[in-house]
């Protein structure tokens, strides 16, 4: 199988808010290496650095890298803007997915939708297509047509905003996506969507990267790999089974093996 994102002894860190601007380590050498069609799982105790490698994946410009590297599909993902980056097929859904007053979400859709299939060589849609398109894409998702003619996320319960970017990931076709913790705070149902917003997606072209606490949405997705991410590092890497483990015993036994 082709290796898709191989991440090796990357370290990084974020400027803090003090006057003097001090950076923090926050990531001390992680190595990940994800193949297509393979779904992974991250988890690991709050604070650990879960969003932090998503923000340095996704290239956003508070998180620097200070060693270590990161292949997207055989390129520098480093080098690349975050537009390039998602031309290329790179996908996040944030944990806080932000607001855009006075952006329709429609419009917004469709400008993120053409953006990225322009960059890839494909004809952009007509309002007509793309209207087709995410009408239908928007009800495989149960997701409320009414939210597309409202501004992006404004007025958004939780579980719509997480809606909000399943639909969009759906609709941007990515090969890699990384959720960062997209289920917390879903009810069962939400949390199905989400599951089946990324099982819709799960092809031999298609591997993600899934940060999340919830049980419930493994049973649903069903990952190839779980990876336990603490103190900036990966301390443990397993089969499905792990998180039946470490429900029982919580991440210390584990952080304990790992510093012995
Ligand atoms: P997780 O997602 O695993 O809960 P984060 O990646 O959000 O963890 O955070 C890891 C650590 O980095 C935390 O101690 C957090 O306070 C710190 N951190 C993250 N972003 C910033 C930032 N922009 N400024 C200062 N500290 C930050
Ligand atoms: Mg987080």
């Amino acid at each position: 199988m082709k290796t898709i994102l191989k991440i090796k002894n990357l370290h990084v860190s974020v400027k803090d808010e003090s006057p003097e601007g001090h950076c923090k380590a926050i990531l001390n050498g992680i190595n990940l290496s994800i193949s297509s069609g393979e779904t992974h799982v991250l988890m690991g105790p709050n604070g650990s650095g879960k969003s932090t490698l998503s923000y340095v994946l996704s290239g956003h410009p508070d998180y620097k890298v200070t060693a270590g590297s990161v292949l997207f599909k055989g390129q520098n993902l480093l080098s690349l803007t975050p537009d390039a980056r998602a031309a290329a097929g790179l996908f996040l859904a944030f944990q806080a997915p932000i607001e855009l007053p006075g952006v329709n979400n429609a419009n917004f859709l469709k400008t993120a939708v053409n953006s990225v299939r322009k960059a890839r060589g494909q004809e952009e849609l007509d309002s007509l297509k793309f209207l087709k398109l995410v009408k239908e894409t928007a009800k495989k998702l149960s997701f409320s047509s009414d939210m597309l003619k409202r501004n992006v996320n404004v007025g958004f319960s939780g579980g719509e905003k997480k809606r909000n970017e399943v639909l969009q990931m759906s609709l941007l076709h990515p090969s890699f996506a990384i959720l960062d913790e997209t289920d917390s705070g879903l009810d069962i149902d939400a949390l199905r969507v989400v599951a089946e917003g990324v099982k819709s997606l799960k092809s031999t072209e298609f591997s993600s990267l899934i940060i999340t606490h919830h049980q419930k949405l493994l049973d649903y997705i069903r990952p190839d790999y779980i990876h336990v991410l603490a103190k900036g590092r990966i301390i443990h890497s397993g089969g499905p089974e792990l998180s039946k483990r470490i429900e029982k015993e919580g991440y210390s036994r584990l952080l304990g093996e790992f510093d012995a």
